[in-house]
């Protein structure tokens, strides 16, 4: 192995905890490495307006706020790579090299940070595509704003579904939950507070099947019973889908330890993972928070845990 090829920190994904992981890295002078991923800057390059990010006070763009992020990291020593992290052969020795592969050209690491984040699910119909930016939305929180005092649909049944419709109908004037089955899968609690909110209409049985609107801009959502099979239009302004998260770790199946849904596990309180030098930031390993803010604060956690992680290493090599 030539060891002159060995980078101190590589970090795969470029969102909020990527490019923050690679501030923090490069200033700690551990000359950070990111592969950025088929979406460079993650999912805040798809939503128009974040207004919850601290330090912006008039909002920003999604876009605008990912290419600030990687200025400033590239302001000091990070190299980005537009490519796919495709395979990885991670070490389980403490103080081994992480061995990664962009297509054909193999990249070694002594350590690397995960923040490659999660995908919302869709339902997969074209409107959801037509209508994005235009009142389809899968984040109640980042986007919830713009319909204060509307009148919008949350689809799903599980905690993230619960979880959206309550905090909607605090700035709603009504939400409609179509769930599809006759039964909620969220926890016994939530479901609670959904039935117990005045605002909130749960219609069972129900799919969203199209989307009807002008200039992009919802303004009808279309339904199915799906016991009937009988089609409405609910009026509507904002479509949140809430059908649950995909994290991005199929490259790292097998090799590094999941929950059951696919998320990486990090110690409590750290981006450890199980494997020495392999750290984990952002929605990757959080499938509670899932904010910009708080991927960047673990992206910063996880740079500090890797430069602490090399610093052992090399007070160990100095004992021995
Ligand atoms: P879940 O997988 O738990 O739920 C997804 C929901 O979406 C299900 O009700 C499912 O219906 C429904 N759904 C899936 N596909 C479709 C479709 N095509 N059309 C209509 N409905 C569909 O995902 P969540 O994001 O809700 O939760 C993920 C994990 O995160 C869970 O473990 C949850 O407990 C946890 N979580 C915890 C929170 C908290 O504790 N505060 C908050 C949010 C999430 P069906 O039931 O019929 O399959």
């Amino acid at each position: 192995m030539n060891t002159e090829n060995i980078n101190d920190c590589v970090i795969i994904g470029s969102g909020p905890s990527g490019f923050t992981a690679a501030i923090y890295a490069a200033r700690a002078d551990l000359k950070p490495k990111v592969f950025t991923g088929l979406q460079p800057g993650g999912q805040l390059t798809t939503t128009t307006e974040v207004d919850n990010f601290p330090g912006y006070p008039n909002g920003v763009t999604g876009p605008e706020m990912m290419m600030d992020l990687q200025k400033q990291a590239e302001r000091f020593d990070t190299e980005v790579f537009y490519e796919m992290i495709t395979k990885v052969e991670f070490s389980k020795e403490r103080g081994g090299i992480h061995k990664l592969w962009a297509g054909d050209r193999e990249i070694l690491a002594k350590t690397v940070i995960i923040s490659t984040g999660a995908t919302a699910k869709y339902l997969g119909l074209e409107d959801e595509k037509k209508y994005a930016g235009g009142g389809v939305s899968a984040c109640a929180t980042c986007d919830g704003f713009f319909y204060k005092g509307k009148e919008v649909i949350v689809v799903g049944a599980g905690d993230t579904a619960a979880e959206e419709a309550t905090y909607l109908s605090n700035l709603c004037s009504k939400v409609t939950m179509l769930v599809r089955r006759d039964e909620f899968r969220a926890s016994k609690a939530m479901v609670n507070r959904v039935l117990k909110t005045p605002n909130i209409e749960v219609k069972f049985h129900h799919e969203l099947i199209g989307i009807e609107g002008e200039n992009s801009l919802v303004e009808k959502a279309v339904v199915i019973n799906n016991q009937t099979k009988e089609t409405s239009t609910i009026p509507v302004h904002g479509i949140f889908i809430a059908i649950g998260h995909q994290p991005n770790t199929e490259v790292f199946k097998g090799q590094i330890t999941t929950d059951e849904n696919g998320y990486i596990v990090t110690e409590k309180g750290s981006t450890r993972t199980n494997l020495p030098g392999v750290f984990a930031a952002g929605d990757v390993q959080d499938h509670i928070y899932r904010q910009a803010i708080t991927a960047a604060g673990s992206g910063c956690m996880a740079a500090m845990d890797a430069e602490r992680y090399l610093e052992s290493l090399k007070a160990e090599e100095m004992e021995a």
